[in-house]
């Protein structure tokens, strides 16, 4: 059976007919509980989604409208949802707490599907067993959309004390949890120096992200008149995506403020000295938003899902099927969001952000009805939308689009257009993009 005939198989005949390479793992040190978490489904399949972020809480919503048989579960570490857009704005009050921050129990009860509060330790392919703190579950299909996660080993290898000081004292909040309050407060508590952001090299979440965080840093630097300068440690050559608007924002809105520092590659970092060292110079710094390389969160090197670049090593992001979004060598098994590796050899990866991981959940759970209704799975692409605020008062945003295609021999294209002209009217369009996203999930 071929790869695409195996695609569209509904999932009894799937499940029956499908050898799957052997891939019992569990890679994850943690708790290893045998207690079923929950007993099987008898009327339609059971999906199990790790992760209720953007990509997860999506497609929990939409699987349970397209396939009102099946037993969605949910599972997720934090108690609450927390979103990354919005949230650079959060930092400096222009939404408060309450507009990134939302209760999950809610859309759980009203679209019908099973939300655990626990943390995902591991998986057992074979078996289609997710392994959690709580007990272990078994699954008809699985989705993996656990986003990101800080590899603070690309720069001080097996010293945990260094990635942990760095973790404590310079938090870069990239990652939906405590840290948000503490980069929040550190700002709101700065009295004067320099403070150097490091950019992770590409892919990472959200590309234009660091970027708008340095201008409304600087935004509140300024509207207070705080001594306070902020250095971006870049590691590409040219300010990407929306690189003229930004380049514009910097030097008309915080000439004295900014400075961006193009190819400068992190050699090492001495949190405890506060001096770095990069390809484009040495630094000293008062204060510091290190962010370390991104990769795939860990739930997918748990599931052993990571693919492998020419050269043999680990690329740090889920093996997928291009259009279709399963993993590479287990057709049951679904990556969305941040955490999906190589698409395209034009573009690299999709944008990591929450528009993607929102189109993605949502295609996803239409792939798997189609599948289990018996149908062929047409592949559908995602589109990217990003809206970003470089001025606090007159608040004026500019904004990045990414279009998709399939070219005749099935590969995917991508399209950028960027909007570098700073305007009012693109903060009304992004609060009107949130508002319906949340409106779809929430
Ligand atoms: C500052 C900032 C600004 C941004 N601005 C924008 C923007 O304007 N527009 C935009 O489109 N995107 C933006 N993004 C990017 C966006 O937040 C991410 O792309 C999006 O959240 C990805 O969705 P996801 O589902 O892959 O991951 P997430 O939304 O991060 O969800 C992953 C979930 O998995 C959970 N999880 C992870 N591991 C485990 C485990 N082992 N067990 C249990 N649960 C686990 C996590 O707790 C989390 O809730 C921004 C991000 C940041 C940080």
């Amino acid at each position: 059976m071929d790869r695409r005939s195996f695609m569209l198989a509904p999932p009894a005949l799937a499940l029956s007919s499908l050898i799957l390479p052997s891939t019992s793992f569990s890679a994850s040190p943690a708790i290893h509980n045998k207690m079923q978490l929950l007993p099987a489904n008898s009327k339609g399949p059971r999906i199990v989604i790790c992760g209720g972020g953007w990509g997860g809480m999506t497609a929990a919503r939409y699987l349970r409208e397209l396939i009102p048989t099946a037993e969605v579960v949910l599972l997720e570490r934090n108690p609450t949802f927390w979103s990354g857009p919005m949230s650079n704005k959060w930092l400096i009050d222009i939404v408060n707490t309450d507009f990134v921050n939302h209760d999950m129990l809610g859309p759980a009860n009203k679209y019908g599907y099973t939300l655990i509060n626990t943390e995902v330790t591991g998986f057992d392919r074979n078996k289609k067993t997710v392994h959690t703190a709580q007990g272990q579950l078994t699954y008809d299909f699985l989705i993996l959309s656990g986003g990101i996660r800080n590899a603070y080993d690309a720069w001080f290898g097996n010293d945990l004390h260094a990635a942990e000081y760095t973790r404590k004292h310079f938090p870069n909040a990239y990652i939906p949890n405590a840290e948000m309050f503490a980069l929040k407060d550190k700002l709101k508590n700065f009295k004067g120096g320099t403070i150097v952001m490091t950019l992770p090299p590409p892919p990472h979440r959200c590309p234009p992200s660091p970027y708008e965080r340095a201008c409304l840093m600087a935004w509140h630097i300024k509207t207070n008149n705080i001594p306070g300068k902020i250095i971006i440690l870049d590691p590409k050559p040219n300010i990407a995506p929306i690189g003229e608007g930004y380049r514009a924002a910097f030097e008309e809105l915080y000439p004295d403020i900014i400075t961006h520092v193009p190819n400068a590659v992190v050699r090492e970092v001495d949190p405890f000295k506060k001096h770095i060292k990069t390809t484009a110079g040495d630094f000293d710094f008062d204060d510091a938003v290190l962010m370390p390389p991104h990769q795939a969160a860990d739930m997918v090197w748990y599931a052993d899902l990571i693919g492998k670049g020419p050269d043999g090593k680990p690329t740090g992001w889920a093996d997928i099927h291009p259009r279709f979004f399963t993993a590479m060598d287990d057709e049951d098994v679904y990556v969305v969001g941040d955490a999906m590796g190589f698409i395209s050899d034009q573009f690299g990866h999709y944008p990591k952000s929450a528009h993607v991981a929102h189109a993605i959940g949502k295609i996803v759970a239409q792939n798997i009805s189609e599948r289990v209704a018996g149908k062929e799975v047409v592949p559908v692409l995602p589109d990217n939308l990003c809206y970003m605020m470089v001025n606090g008062d007159p608040q004026e945003e500019i904004s990045v689009v990414f279009e998709y295609e399939l070219d005749p021999t099935g590969k995917v294209l991508q399209t950028q257009i960027d909007m570098d002209v700073r305007t009012n009217d693109l903060v009304a369009k992004d609060f009107d993009w949130i508002q319906s996203r949340f409106n779809d999930f929430l």
